[in-house]
């Protein structure tokens, strides 16, 4: 993996658009069906809006119903790192990226075959790069 990428808080705010700095910075959740991903099909890479980093392709993408954008496995394990996450009275699986520690979303057990998993990510957190283009 490229090393980390490290920024204040003020240099976060800064750069990102408010939603995404919500999501990547303060964990927070965007409301189901309103993001730029939960109804996209195009061929292409998603990548994080943080930093930059390759995280999901459109070839591991799936219709999941609740309304963000999912995904049944990263394009790199270590491009993600999981989290334990006891909030909201529940316990799940956080899911970040590695390099600039951005929150993404989370980690479910009842995505599609080949894998079962369903990384439930929001939108604010990704860029889309499509297919074919440098
Ligand atoms: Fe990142």
């Amino acid at each position: 993996m490229e090393s980390k990428v490290t920024k204040t808080e003020a240099q976060w705010r800064a750069e990102l658009p408010e939603p995404s700095f919500c999501v990547l910075r303060q964990g927070d959740t965007e409301r189901p069906f309103t993001g730029r991903f939960w109804d996209h099909h195009e061929a292409g890479i998603y990548a994080c809006r943080g930093c930059g980093t390759e995280l999901f392709g459109s070839d591991s993408k799936f219709d999941s119903g609740p309304g963000w954008p999912s995904y049944f496995r990263p394009l790199a394990p270590d491009a993600l790192a999981l989290v334990r996450d006891r909030s909201h009275g529940m316990e799940r699986v956080e899911v970040r990226c590695a390099r600039c520690e951005g929150h993404l979303g989370h980690l479910f057990d009842d995505g599609p075959p080949p894998t079962r998993q369903r990384y439930c990510i929001n939108s604010a957190s990704l860029d889309f790069r499509p297919a074919g283009k440098p």
